[in-house]
């Protein structure tokens, strides 16, 4: 099914985001693991694709996977390190085995990379032509509520997402926020700019105060004070910070649906007890 299609049916929605292994031996697992995750009926899973594209296949294998428990597949797709032709091959894959749902991203740029003459993509908006010229599926893109690290400032920011959304998207994900108020001024401004998708808040429940402070420095996303003093007063206790995390998630997710945000997306950092009990935390919400 189109994501698309679930969107348009004025539901809340919840979704997950998983990521493949790095080595093939570990597919295993990850299946395993997603079959856990799909007990909570998620509204469809993404499967996120490795920077280097050099293990595309682990993530159609994966979408696949997800295909096969009754849930429908998004796959995410990179092109600043992809020639055309590899694109056009991943994307063969995917019509293949109908996934119908893609994530178009661009892709941090790696270290010392130096791109030039002959360099095929440079933005999200050219992969997005170029899946859009197949007239198949439905494509989704990445947007940031705090703006991405990359853009001076705003103004710049929302530009290049508009120019984005009108090549050809179906819907945007959030990169994670920690401060609902940066998704609603956000809201705001796609709505001023007419950028009219629907957006798709992405909620990261931090369970681990290491990760958060990599996750901080990756994107560019700042931290209220009330959720720094949990990490203070919890952040040495793995027990006590899991729990806080899921709670914090938890109550983000319930501002958001009350501030009228229908459709969530959990980066599940694949852990289903963390994705269940944050399920189990909205369950009279998700059906009310
Ligand atoms: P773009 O939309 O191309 O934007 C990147 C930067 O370029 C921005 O600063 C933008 O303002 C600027 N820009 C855009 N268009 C132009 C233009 N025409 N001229 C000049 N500047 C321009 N990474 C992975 O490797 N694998 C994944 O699976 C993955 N999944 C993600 C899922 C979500 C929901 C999010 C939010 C991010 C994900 N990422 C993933 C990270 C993403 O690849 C990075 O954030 C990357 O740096 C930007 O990708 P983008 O698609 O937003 O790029």
């Amino acid at each position: 099914m189109k994501i698309s299609e679930i969107l348009n049916n004025n539901k809340v929605t919840v979704s997950f985001e998983v990521f493949p292994p790095k080595e093939w031996a570990k597919i295993d697992d990850t299946k395993a693991i997603i079959t856990e995750l799909s007990k909570d009926r998620p509204a469809w899973m993404s499967v996120t694709y490795g920077a280097a594209g050099t293990t595309s296949g682990y993530t159609t294998e994966i979408a696949n996977a997800v295909k096969n428990l009754g849930i429908t597949p998004l796959s995410h797709l990179t092109c600043i390190n992809s020639s055309r032709e590899k694109v056009n091959s991943v994307l063969d894959e995917l019509e293949k085995n109908g996934i119908e749902n893609i994530l178009a991203l661009r892709g941090d740029i790696p270290q010392g990379f130096e791109g030039g003459a002959g360099q095929d993509f440079h933005n999200a908006y050219e992969l997005i032509a170029e899946i859009k010229k197949r007239n198949k599926f439905c494509i989704g893109g990445a947007c940031y509520p705090e703006i991405h690290p990359e853009s001076k400032n705003r103004v710049e920011d929302i530009a290049h997402l508009k120019e984005k959304v009108d090549v050809g998207l179906d819907f945007i994900t959030t990169q994670m926020f920690f401060d609902n108020e940066a998704l609603y001024n956000f809201r705001e401004m796609c709505a001023i700019k007419e950028i009219n998708v629907p957006i798709v808040a992405g909620i990261m429940p931090i369970t681990n105060a290491r990760q958060i402070k990599r996750s901080i420095e990756l994107s560019n996303c700042s931290i209220p004070k009330k959720f720094e003093r949990i990490m203070d007063r919890f952040g040495d206790n793995p027990d006590a910070m899991k729990q806080a995390g899921i709670v914090y998630a938890t109550e983000q997710i319930i501002d958001l649906m009350a501030n009228g945000v229908n459709n969530i997306h959990i980066y599940t950092m694949n852990k289903p007890d963390v994705a269940h009990r944050i399920m189990e935390g909205l369950s009279a919400i998700i059906n009310e």
